[in-house]
């Protein structure tokens, strides 16, 4: 039998924002012998799909300001961007500017490498590029099957994979989705950049996805004619400068309902008003008690939310910046963007596209039909679990390690981001941390909801029981049977 490792093992699967920050903040708390295993299938660490972006133009949703990767250190964002020289003399952006995500990307980078120089001696960190496909775990410890076909034996991994692709539209077209005239994702910059410059495209989705995908294409040079659909056909809300207001929400008193929390926000919004401040402040003075709020709604209630409100509090809450919202507002004005409203019922491919049906929406609802050359799936990230293809997702769910939520936000998971199996029982090795543990928060998709939980996620598993002997390989066996 081998015997127990020295040191605490800790693997980290995903380097993008969740992972690299999670690893930082375990660098900075371990206080007993632990080595860190960080891995990543892409070549780089840090920038993870939304920090990743060739595109300048696709900026931060934030303000700089409230981009620390450190809660307990506001400023440390601001210090690194004003400590950055670019050569050009240009003067540094205020705390009150939406800096490029690439430039985001590259203090994540920073922040790891800082991590890494400062770790105690009893710290490791090691960086695999790997894609982790497979996850073996019960009393005894927990088993990593890479790629490269190297296992990994460990007390505790953390999957902190991210955001997922769209699935395609309820729409029945394999031959549409199958060709090239179809973009699956709408991060898959190659893609987007053999759409014809004169092409109509037609974007499914109307939301943040929706602006990088035009900025992506106008950044190319495409001159045709874009249509964006949804439902609604809502555009996010542009940033403004807000002051600090008190919410009506009392933590000793929270909403049972919707209803309830609409009527307390709109009462906000109403006094807001009233004394010379903006809607943006009374949205902004609920954030601090949004997963109080959500944890207070029963299920149904958080059902009725996903119903009905979800795509109004989505462009309230997820706004741009004001730049970005100028550029957008200029493509409408000059009719290069058509925002439209309306259901999709067909997509068929014609020799010199896709024809697509829909029926607009309204009471009148009229049917049309546009001939375009590409389609972007901007719909969102696939949040269902029972639906994604990912390879370690399948292992999880076929093991019966992790389930998907009742709502299918993302990984049933416990507010300390524990995975609760098939059977209900919550494992005290396996996490799940960054949008995919969603469930119990509502919000936790952006950097000021991330690194708060992965700062308490770090104090938590720093002191975890660590297993006796390293699970055996064999705990692997039965992952031919997972297609
Ligand atoms: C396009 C976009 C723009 C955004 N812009 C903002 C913004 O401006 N401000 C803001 O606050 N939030 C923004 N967000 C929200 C975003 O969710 C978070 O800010 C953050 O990037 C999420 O980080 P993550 O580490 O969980 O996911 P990611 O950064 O996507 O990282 C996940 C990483 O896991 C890796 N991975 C996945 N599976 C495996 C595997 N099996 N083995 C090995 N590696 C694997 C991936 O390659 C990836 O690098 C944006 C999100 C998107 C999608």
């Amino acid at each position: 039998m081998s015997a127990r490792p020295s040191k605490r093992r800790i693997a980290i699967i995903g380097a993008g924002f969740t992972g690299s920050v999670l690893a930082a903040h375990l660098m900075r708390c371990a206080d007993e012998p632990t080595s860190l295993h960080l891995i990543e299938r892409m070549p780089s660490v840090g920038a993870g799909l939304a920090y990743s972006t060739p595109n300048a133009a696709h900026l931060l949703n934030v303000r700089a300001y409230n981009m620390s990767a450190y809660p307990d250190d506001p400023r440390h964002f601001l210090r690194w961007l004003w400590a950055q020289d670019d050569g050009a003399g240009a003067a540094p952006p205020s705390g009150h500017a939406f800096v490029s995500r690439a430039r985001y990307g590259a203090y994540i980078q920073d922040v790891l490498r800082e991590a890494m120089t400062a770790a105690p001696s009893h710290v490791s960190l090691t960086v695999s590029q790997a894609e982790a496909v497979d996850i073996a775990s019960d009393a005894r410890g927990t088993r990593l099957r890479l790629g490269n076909g190297t296992s990994l034996p460990v007390d505790t991994a953390v999957l902190c994979v991210g955001n997922f692709a769209p699935s395609p539209p309820p729409v029945t077209a394999p031959e549409v989705y199958a060709s090239s005239r179809y973009v699956a994702s709408p991060w898959d910059w190659p893609a987007l950049a053999t759409i014809a410059p004169d092409a109509p495209v037609l974007i499914l989705g109307t939301g943040l996805t929706m602006v990088d995908t035009v900025l992506s294409l106008e950044e190319q040079g495409h001159r045709g004619p874009i249509v964006a659909l949804s439902r609604r056909g809502l555009l996010p809300q542009t940033h403004e400068e807000t002051r600090p207001f008190k919410s009506f929400i009392h933590p000793q008193v929270m909403p049972r309902t919707v209803l309830d929390v609409m009527i307390a926000l709109k009462a906000d919004v109403r006094r807001a008003r009233e004394t010379g401040f903006d809607w943006r402040s009374a949205f902004d003075a609920l954030r601090p008690y949004h997963h109080l709020i959500w944890s207070h709604l029963p299920l149904e209630e958080r059902r009725r939310f996903l119903r009905h409100a979800r795509p109004y509090w989505e462009v309230h809450r997820h706004r741009i910046a004001p730049e970005v919202a100028a550029r957008i507002a200029a493509l409408c004005a000059n009719g290069r963007l058509t925002i439209r409203a309306g259901r999709l019922q067909t997509l068929h491919l014609v020799p010199n596209g896709v024809e697509a049906t829909v029926r607009a929406r309204g009471a009148e609802g009229t049917v049309w039909t546009r001939t375009v050359g590409s389609i972007v799936n901007a719909t969102g990230t696939e949040c269902d679990f029972s639906r994604i293809a990912h390879p370690l997702v399948k292992a999880l769910l076929t093991r019966g390690l992790a389930r998907p939520d009742p709502l299918r936000l993302g990984l049933d998971v416990t507010m300390d981001g524990a995975l609760i199996g098939e059977d209900g029982q919550v494992s005290d090795r396996l996490f799940a941390l960054g949008p995919i543990s969603r469930p119990p928060f509502w919000e936790m998709t952006a950097v000021p909801e991330l690194r708060s939980q992965c700062a308490r996620a770090a104090r938590h598993i720093a002191r975890l029981p660590r297993s006796a002997t390293p699970l055996p390989e064999s705990a692997l066996a039965g992952a031919r049977a997972i297609s």
